[in-house]
């Protein structure tokens, strides 16, 4: 059945919100929700609109499901180009003032249709729905998104020529990770912790897990402000998948661990390294699915400059204890709640709702089947003859999502066609770009 969301509820919760965020300055609250294309897209109201944006949400075009990198538009059978409205319902339970652009607050949306159901295109609905599958199998997942990217000046060339994970780059941009780092400490976020990385210009961020919906969220709250502290330093940023042609990219790795009643299932377990048995079936399912979920978590023609061998991408199928060129890397971690495994070959530029609502699905397949964890490679899998790779372009990967029954039977048809008409637009949309075109077109779109 159908469920619509308790307006009466949410209007109720602006309300009260309403007088904590005059106390605390605020003007207006921005509404975020992240295309397919992987651009986040909002709208904002004053903070007199918010109990009725609560209630009702606030118009948005359907045809942004069908955007591309560039702002262009394909269509499928279900979009509607011009016609037909669609309502973004803040989640006010993660509404979040604004460290780093004072006056103002943000929350994560859900799409709607006028009348109040679920809109079926909905990425962080379809996120939450997975969620709730794997909560009635009585699991649950932690999850993180780790951010790289590159700051760069005012003419966008790399704002430091320090060297890879450099104290020079640390001194040259000091004040700056400060704000940074108190910036998202202020919002609530657990920061981890805070780097130089390898490529010219680039940094890391790594924030607490939580949970998968939650996640998601956090790392879109974490990029903007990420890039309104940037724009306060007067330094551009990209978390575009290569900033430089031929150099190590902005990966978006995504940690996971799977709990029951507590317990975290990729710690004291019988199996390969402490695995329970159910987190080695879900690991199997999320790398039989692989090539077919990196057209979520490696969405664009970009993504697939950066995952080539020797990049830390991991550009392999298979899986290592701390095998940082497999695809999927073990970690055991120092105590029993950091065991999880990440998954390298995702980027930044994938919608995180689709990506981590795609791996939970195709890891929920996997303990629906009790499907076997393959042998674990322990070296370098570029230097093994056995070694497979991943998808190599984007439509390599396309190729493998259109035959993944799996991937439609969890996105729901619309959803599932609608992504697949995006990357079929955006493979087309490049397929003429020289890598350094294609690199050149997108370096400051995500
Ligand atoms: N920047 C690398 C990537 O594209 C990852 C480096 C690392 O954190 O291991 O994924
Ligand atoms: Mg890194």
């Amino acid at each position: 059945m159908t469920t619509t969301y308790p307006r009466a509820e949410r209007a109720a919760q602006a309300r009260e919100l309403g007088a904590q965020l005059t106390a605390a300055g605020i003007d207006g609250v921005v509404f975020g929700w992240v295309d397919n294309a992987g651009l986040t897209r909002v709208k904002s109201v004053p903070l007199a609109q918010l109990a009725h944006a609560a209630e009702y949400g606030v118009g948005a075009v359907p045809v942004f499901d069908v955007s591309l990198v560039d702002d262009s538009f394909t269509t499928t059978p279900s979009s509607t180009g011009p016609v037909g409205d669609l309502r973004l319902v803040p989640d006010l339970d993660r509404l979040t003032p604004l460290a780093a652009q004072p006056g103002w607050a943000w929350a994560p949306a859900d799409r709607y249709a006028q009348d109040g159901t679920p809109h079926p295109g909905c990425q962080r609905l379809f996120a939450r729905r997975v969620t709730e599958a794997v909560e009635r199998r009585g699991l649950s997942v932690r999850a993180g998104i780790e951010i790289e990217w590159v700051v760069a000046d005012a003419a966008g060339a790399p704002a430091t020529a320090g060297p890879a994970y450099g104290m020079t780059r640390f001194v040259e941009h000091s004040d700056y990770l400060r704000e940074v780092l108190r910036a998202l400490t202020a919002q609530g976020s657990a920061v981890l912790q805070l780097h130089p990385e390898y490529a010219a210009g680039q940094f890391e961020v790594s924030v607490a897990a939580e949970g998968p919906v939650e996640a998601a969220d956090t790392t879109m709250l974490v990029r903007h402000t990420i890039r309104a502290v940037s724009a306060r330093n007067g330094l551009r940023v990209s978390f575009a998948p290569v900033f430089t042609e031929g150099s190590i990219g902005n990966g978006g790795h995504l940690h996971l661990s799977l709990w029951r009643a507590g317990l975290n299932l990729a710690h004291g377990g019988p199996g390969r390294h402490g695995l329970h048995p159910e987190a080695e079936q879900f690991l199997a399912g999320v790398l039989a699915e692989l090539p077919a979920l990196l057209a979520l978590g490696a969405p664009g023609v970009a993504s697939y400059l950066r995952l080539v061998p020797s990049h830390f991408a991991g550009a392999y199928r298979c899986w290592g204890l701390e095998n940082r060129e497999a695809a999927l890397r073990l970690i055991t971690g120092s105590t029993a709640g950091q065991a999880n495994a990440e998954l390298k070959c995702f980027d930044a530029a994938a919608n995180p709702y689709l990506a981590i609502g795609g791996v939970l699905a195709a890891g929920l397949a996997g303990l629906d089947t009790g499907l076997p964890l393959p042998p674990e490679t322990t070296s370098d899998p570029a230097a093994l003859d056995a070694a497979e790779r991943l998808p190599a372009s984007l439509p390599e990967a396309v190729d493998a999502y259109e035959k993944s029954a799996l991937l439609r039977q969890a996105l729901g048809p619309e959803l599932y066609e609608t992504v697949l008409a995006v990357r079929r637009a955006e493979a087309e949309l490049y397929a003429m770009h020289t890598d350094a075109d294609v690199i050149e077109a997108v370096r400051w779109r995500y």
